[in-house]
């Protein structure tokens, strides 16, 4: 088995798995692509990350890298892990999106160098990282405000229909009312 190839099988796996949708999830709709950032799957306090040989030394992944790089996913499937902001997002970048090979088009499964390439993708160097963390942000934004439940949204449209025509109608009375004065008048000027 090479690295990069899946570890286990795709049913053993949460569908959140970021490894089952990396190649997929730009042409998600835009609440599949929210229900997919927000619920990406991360590995419990107890996961056991497998170990793996690099360079004759037993490596794995550190749970503690989750919470240093908050964009950080990791795959179970894959045993590697993405950035969720380029996964998602870096398509949008418009720029070659290939010279972010690991991370966003494969996983990052080499563990000695892991630290250091983490923290090389978070120093804001990076292009389309910072284009994706925004657009992400943006985008989770602009999804919550949207994200106003139906009935409320049909109670608001109800609501503005009713002060409407209330509106209507005060300036019908008042075009009634303005009516029968002249008419009046012009009745008692007879
Ligand atoms: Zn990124």
């Amino acid at each position: 088995m090479t690295r990069g190839d899946p570890v286990c099988r795709r049913e053993d796996c949460s569908p959140f798995d970021i490894g089952l949708v990396f190649d997929e999830i730009h042409n998600y709709s835009p609440h599949q692509k929210l229900e997919f950032v927000e619920n990406v799957w991360k590995p419990g306090e107890l996961f056991d990350f497998p170990v793996s040989m690099e360079n004759g030394k037993c490596r794995k992944f550190v749970s503690g890298w989750l919470k240093r790089f908050p964009w950080l996913a990791y795959s179970k499937y894959f045993d590697g892990a993405f950035c969720l902001a380029c996964v998602c997002f870096g398509v949008q970048c418009g720029r070659n999106a290939n010279k972010l090979d690991k991370l966003l088009k494969s996983p990052l499964t080499n563990w000695t160098s892991a630290a250091s390439r983490l923290t090389k993708h978070s120093l804001g160097n990076c292009e389309i990282h910072n284009f994706s963390m925004t657009a992400m942000n943006d985008f989770k934004r602009m999804m919550q405000r949207g994200a106003v439940p139906i009935d409320q949204q049909l109670n608001n449209i109800v609501q503005q229909q009713i002060a409407r025509n209330r509106e209507i109608l005060k300036s019908l009375f008042k075009t009634i009312i303005f009516c029968g004065k002249t008419t009046s008048h012009s009745g008692a000027e007879r």
